[in-house]
């Protein structure tokens, strides 16, 4: 893509930044600015009182890309398209915008972009740059994202577009979360619209320019004979109004929607979202602020509040939590963090321990030892979570197994996210008829 150098040296400013201290102070700065221009802007007295609120809570906004919302042919291919659609989450500040999407509550003058890379405030409306336009796309087996209690044994057909307001040291698919629109996609040239139709027809050479509209997912998805479709492999919710878009219209073809997420939202979008969701999986990538900071550059809290209402609107999800050595591998902080997923949203939502591999930045690291995921296992089953799992390790025994919490007997056996054996019948176990959580058909 011809982004121009200009943007390049913005881009790296930005991000030099870094993902903790200094984007707060670059924001204490600009919000310095923006409270003064915005209150002469307003200009009234009980206004400003209630502005000079907001402001303060806007203290934690996260640095942005400056300047660097693409111009001039450019933006015209994208808009012509239809890859550009007004943001839902934001508040107008004058001349400028928050958006609202996520916890990072980017702070936007004319023609910058949102630290997730997707959102750009241009001509005085925040728009996202993915909406139609995935990246990659695949048909995945459900226990890969992992769903261990949902739907066994079905395809989900997958999208991603490019995008994360995190900054994850350990990132797998840094390819696409950490790229702006305009790295993963091309507007040039005749326009690609994907359809089943038109499947045969298409080359991998094609993804690029090639456009997928939320109903050609959906039917793309009935295609392949899938029940569900998953937003997955980026951070689908920097591409939230693609997201629920498309979701809106697979509920109405009968077919599910899976979200696989760091869970790092605001309240208001995800209950919109909660509206069209049947399945989540969440990253609880630790259960201590400061490694969060440290590691994803995010937040614990907010990700405890998305499992609450998660909960609280009736979807059903899954944990999951990577041990990254000398991150998140100490066993009194897997203690507590279990011990909060039991007090606050019960014994049975899964929780999937995963292993660590080298990745990204986090190079010089060994994988996770096999013995501490046995006893990360052993202390989540200690303090009382009854379905429990261990990924991307072959060397641990029944890492993959559902136990029935009844009789404990084995209800549903699995080996690198194929199934083996089911022994349930209506989502009772057929030894003891216990109910075994989850959504099953
Ligand atoms: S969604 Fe993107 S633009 Fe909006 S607050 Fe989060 S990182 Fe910033």
């Amino acid at each position: 893509m011809d982004q121009d150098q200009d943007s390049q040296v913005n881009n790296r400013e930005a991000l030099d930044d870094g993902p903790l201290a200094a984007p707060g102070l670059t924001s204490r700065r600009r919000v310095l600015k923006y409270g003064l221009s915005s209150l002469a802007c307003l200009g009234c007295g009980g206004a400003a009182v209630y502005y000079l609120t907001s402001r303060t809570r806007s203290a934690t906004a996260a640095a942005v890309f400056k300047n660097d919302a693409p111009k001039g042919r450019l933006w015209e291919l994208w808009q012509k398209r239809g890859w550009v659609k007004e943001a839902r989450h934001y508040l107008k500040l004058g001349q400028n915008v928050q958006c609202k999407l996520c916890p990072n509550e980017c702070l936007l003058e004319p023609e910058d972009r949102g630290r997730c890379r997707n959102k750009v405030y241009k001509d005085g409306t925040l728009y996202t740059m993915t909406y139609g336009n995935p990246c990659t796309f695949h048909v995945d087996p459900i226990e890969k994202k992992p769903l261990f209690h949902f739907i066994p044994e079905s395809g989900v057909f997958s999208i991603a577009a490019s995008g994360c307001g995190f900054r994850c040291l350990n990132c797998q698919n840094w390819d696409i979360s950490q790229r702006k629109p305009e790295e993963t996609k091309d507007p040039r040239g005749d326009p690609l619209r994907l359809s089943p139709r038109r499947l045969h027809l298409v080359s991998r050479s094609d993804t690029d320019r090639m456009s997928m509209f939320p109903e050609d997912v959906v039917a793309l998805a009935e295609y392949f004979d899938c029940p569900s479709i998953a937003y997955t492999y980026s951070e689908p919710t920097a591409w939230f109004e693609y997201m629920v878009d498309t979701a809106a219209a697979a509920r109405a073809k009968n077919i599910k929607n899976v979200w696989v997420t760091c869970g790092y939202i605001q309240q208001e979008p995800l209950v919109e979202l909660c509206r069209v969701l049947d399945a989540a999986n969440v990253d609880l990538k630790g259960f201590d602020d400061g490694i969060y900071q440290k590691l994803n550059s995010g937040k614990l809290e907010p990700i405890l509040a998305t499992l609450k209402t998660l909960k609280r609107e009736g979807v059903w999800f899954e944990v999951t939590n990577l041990v990254v050595p000398t991150y998140t591998d100490k066993p009194p902080m897997i203690r507590r963090m279990c011990q909060w997923l039991l007090e606050n949203l019960g014994p049975d939502y899964p929780l999937h321990f995963s292993r660590f591999h080298a990745a990204h930045k986090l190079t010089h690291l060994p994988p996770t030892p096999v013995e501490v995921l046995i006893e990360a296992r052993s202390i989540a089953r200690e303090v009382g979570l009854h379905y429990v799992y261990v990924g991307n390790c072959r060397e641990v025994d029944d890492a993959e197994t559902t136990f029935c919490p009844g009789c404990h007997k084995p209800v549903i056996e699995r080996n690198i996210y194929s199934v083996l054996s089911v022994n349930l019948e209506d989502g009772k176990c057929k030894n003891c008829g216990t109910k075994i959580a989850g959504v099953w058909s």
